[in-house]
């Protein structure tokens, strides 16, 4: 059997490809490009209903096994016992329907209650798994502005050979985010809040990366540097699977007749997710439109309905979905290789980075919308989203409520036929914004001062319930209470280190 490598988005050069385990470990490709797909299987729709009787488990292994990734099929099984946790642990990917037409596909019910445990949970403990039988000790660094973050620690939490920093704006989060970072308690992870906001972080996790002195510092102990981020291409793999777990839930329940086409929205952001969805297109799942619905920041809803990606006159804005509060988003590289090839895609990165923008011109824009439509919609709109949600009975996270608000309208527009959108949150993450939606509006003068709070008022006023992955974290202890400047960041570590040995 042939197994498959993965090149770069930069040069295609077949002899600079990495099989699936050396891409995972070690992400970035040559040219700064990123490791992706050069080819997809394509499934018949005979080949879509004969995978209908496996469990979420069986179709993982299944699709893996058309992708070559040459995994073990026993380790494989063991990787995949992590859905166990998952409120049904039968179906980590529940499909819920609003009406004949439109359906919520709920992504949050691991542990973390955001989409991110998906593929994060998985992929941890496969990351680690090869790290092992290297008997190489990997330091995974991570950046996050709230759901990566909790996510990441979660996955690796007394994982072998495995260490994992993560820096987080301190005040940038909300409480429930905070303390899901704070009250860990692994000896292998290590949580670091920085004087500063999201983009702080990231650039002082950016030059980690590049500082030789703390890489030098690290391999004399014997620890490698690795990423969790979403451009690692061992967490879209496992972002494929839930599209077919969707199309093939409606097709069991008599909700799609076979081989019918449903478009997917997709509150995007680092447009990871939405990049699954148009991997399974691509492999012969019957998806029309892959939608992507933006929040403010909208570059990626300009980028597809113009062809113009311009950061250059842009500030990012702080909105009330801050998960897709993002200018330069990652994994859209991966689509321009798959339409346009590695020459092309290289020529818009570098336009990117040395003028801020790049521009497909009138046949390219085509081609992209073949695939992709894309809305965007302010605070106000998602959280009148938000109360409109509740009204058909359902409490909906910010994120979430964009995209039902996206699907809503396209279909009132007759843009779209069948339509799933993808619930990236639970409620109870994002408790005071859900808070103002549907509790505020309903007082004559209202404040609520913090999460806590928020979460109490809207089960006080719905008939949600919090979760126990959240309630119990206000009983449980922050222990890692680091609040330092960017530059402190290094000698923490290092400081951190020494006193585990
Ligand atoms: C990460 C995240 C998103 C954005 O997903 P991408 O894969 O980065 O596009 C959307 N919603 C929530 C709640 C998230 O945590």
């Amino acid at each position: 059997m042939n197994v498959r490598t993965f090149i770069s988005t930069r040069d295609s050069n077949p002899a600079l490809a990495k099989n699936f385990k050396d891409a995972i470990l070690n992400p970035s490709a040559p040219q700064g490009g990123l490791y992706t797909f050069d080819t997809l299987p394509k499934l018949s729709t005979q080949d879509i209903v004969s995978l209908s009787n496996l469990s979420y488990e069986e179709l993982c292994i299944k699709l893996f096994k058309i992708l070559d990734l040459g995994l073990d099929e026993v380790l494989l099984k063991d990787v995949l016992q992590c859905y166990k946790s998952f409120d049904d642990p039968t179906n980590p990917a529940p499909i819920i329907g609003f009406d004949e037409n439109l359906f919520m596909l709920n992504l949050y019910s691991g542990p973390t209650r955001a989409f991110k445990d998906m593929a994060l949970q998985p992929f941890g403990a496969l990351l680690s798994h090869f790290a092992a039988q290297k008997k190489q000790t990997y330091m995974i660094l991570a950046a996050t502005s709230g759901d990566t973050g909790p996510a990441t620690l979660q996955s690796f939490a007394n994982k072998p050979f495995i260490k994992v920093v993560c820096l987080y704006p301190s005040g940038g989060t909300s409480d429930v985010q905070r303390l899901q970072m704070t009250t860990q308690e692994a000896s292998n992870c290590k949580v670091i809040g920085i004087y500063g906001d999201f983009d702080d972080a990231q650039n002082a996790l950016k030059s980690l990366l590049n500082n030789t002195h703390f890489i030098e510092s690290l391999h004399k102990q014997n620890i490698a540097l690795s990423a969790a981020n979403s451009v690692n291409i061992g967490r879209i793999v496992f972002q494929i699977i839930y599209h077919f777990w969707a199309y093939i839930s409606l097709f069991k329940n008599n909700k799609l007749t076979l081989g019918e086409k449903i478009s997917i929205v997709v509150p995007s952001g680092n447009f990871g997710n939405i990049l699954g969805a148009f991997f399974a297109k691509k492999m012969g799942l019957p998806i029309d439109k892959l939608v992507v619905a933006s929040n403010v920041n909208n570059i990626l809803s300009d980028f597809i309905n113009t062809g113009v990606y311009d950061i250059s006159k842009r500030n990012l804005l702080k909105s009330k979905s801050p998960a897709m509060d993002i200018l330069k988003s990652s994994n859209v590289e991966r689509v321009l290789y798959a339409l346009f090839g590695a020459k092309r895609t290289k020529e818009c990165m570098q336009s990117l980075n040395t003028t801020g923008a790049y521009t497909l011109n009138k046949d390219e824009l085509a081609l992209l919308r073949e695939d992709f439509l894309a809305l965007f919609c302010d605070d106000t709109q998602c959280l009148q989203s938000i109360a409109q949600g509740f009204k058909c009975g359902f409490v909906l996270d910010p994120h979430s409520a964009i995209a039902y608000y996206g699907a809503k309208k396209l279909q009132e527009e007759g843009a779209l036929a069948k339509t799933i959108f993808l619930s990236t949150a639970e409620w109870s993450k994002f408790a005071p914004s859900v808070w103002e939606a549907l509790v505020k509006a309903q007082m004559v003068q209202g404040i609520c001062k913090n999460d806590k709070e928020a979460l109490e008022g809207i089960c006080a006023h719905t008939q949600a319930s919090i979760p126990p992955q959240i309630s119990t974290l206000f009983d449980k202890k922050e222990v890692q209470n680091d609040v330092i400047l960017p530059t402190e960041i290094e000698s923490c570590i290092m400081q951190w280190l020494r006193n585990k040995n």
